[in-house]
């Protein structure tokens, strides 16, 4: 069984994913480009390294949590050249990802004897904190039998989607849905408040009835109607997943208006809300709900 694992990217979902696998009992190793996040994981004793290529080479397995898909190639890729991958290693990538990126990165360890899962998760913060995350996997089944005990200290679901890429592939599937529902669910209580009916009153009706999503059941009540949006997901994080799915729409020759018109509306200039806000800012473009 796997006993030391490194955590690569220390932010709303590493801090939370290295915690939970420290509190399940693994040798933790962790690194992150902001100094005051290694800090922070250090107080709760998870052990800091200078290098990503040191987390590697002092791990088992490997969580990566990073922004974009060039980070984790050059992840991967600094770690092969400083020799870090010296024993049989797997990287489970929790990253919002490229499904193409994540093949290349499967099929180049795969070659030297190593494992890649791409493993994006749904969930948030509070899921990473709680390991309570949902992971999409995508890559071979002697690779997820091996990461398990890794997957069940994050996640209370796992879902094996099919061979590398898939996982990422379904990501960015569900993310362009949260995308549209959001937007939906806001112009609905937007038009709800301009007809005389105030929004809380709406969203009580339609989390009864078959207008509900996870948007108008988790996140419009805690983060959009309080006033407080602070999910802990930023705009840019957000805006990259609608990004990506329109990139893959573009290499599958499917065609996506709605999702066209969803990037449109979120552009920073047409939104007004910056990549380092919290994406649920972009649910009061529409609903015109209580100003931060
Ligand atoms: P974040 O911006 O909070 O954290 C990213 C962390 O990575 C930061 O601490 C940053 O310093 C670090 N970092 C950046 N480049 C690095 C590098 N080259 N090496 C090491 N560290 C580096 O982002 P997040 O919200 O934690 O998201 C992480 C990933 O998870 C993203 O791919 C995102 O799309 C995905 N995701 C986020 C959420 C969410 O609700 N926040 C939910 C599901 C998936």
């Amino acid at each position: 069984m796997t006993q030391s694992v490194g955590v690569i990217g220390l932010g709303a979902m590493g801090m939370g994913m290295a915690r939970s696998l420290s509190a399940a009992g693994f040798s933790v190793a962790a690194y992150d480009l902001s100094a005051e996040a290694m800090a922070r994981a250090a107080e709760t004793g998870i052990v800091t390294h200078e290098t990503p290529a040191a987390v590697i080479a002092a791990s088992d397995a490997i969580v990566l949590s990073l922004p974009l898909a060039s980070h984790v190639e050059a992840t991967v890729e600094a770690g092969l050249a400083a020799g870090a991958f010296s024993e049989p290693k797997i990287i489970i990538d929790t990253s919002t990802s490229e499904a193409a990126v994540s093949r290349r990165l499967a099929t180049r360890l795969a070659d030297l004897g190593h494992g890649f899962l791409d493993a994006p998760v749904s969930g948030g913060p509070q899921g990473a904190a709680s390991g309570a995350l949902s992971v999409m996997l995508g890559g071979d089944e002697q690779w997820v039998a091996r990461a398990q005990p890794v997957l069940d200290a994050i996640a209370a679901k796992v879902i094996h989607v099919g061979p590398s890429g898939a996982g990422n592939i379904a990501k960015l599937v569900n993310n362009m849905l949260v995308a549209c529902h959001m937007l939906t669910t806001a112009e609905g209580l937007r038009l709800a408040e301009a007809s005389g009916l105030p929004a809380e009153d709406a969203m009580r009706v339609i989390n009864s009835a078959t207008g509900r999503s996870a948007l108008s059941e988790i996140h419009f009540p805690n983060w959009v109607l309080s006033g407080s949006f602070d999910s802990g997901f930023s705009a840019g994080l957000m805006r990259k997943d609608v990004r990506l799915a329109l990139e893959l729409a573009q290499e599958s020759g499917c065609a996506m208006p709605v999702s066209e018109l969803v990037a449109s509306l979120w552009s920073e200039e047409n939104s007004g809300v910056s990549d380092n806000q919290d994406f649920m800012l972009l649910g009061r473009v529409e609903a015109g709900t209580k100003e931060k």
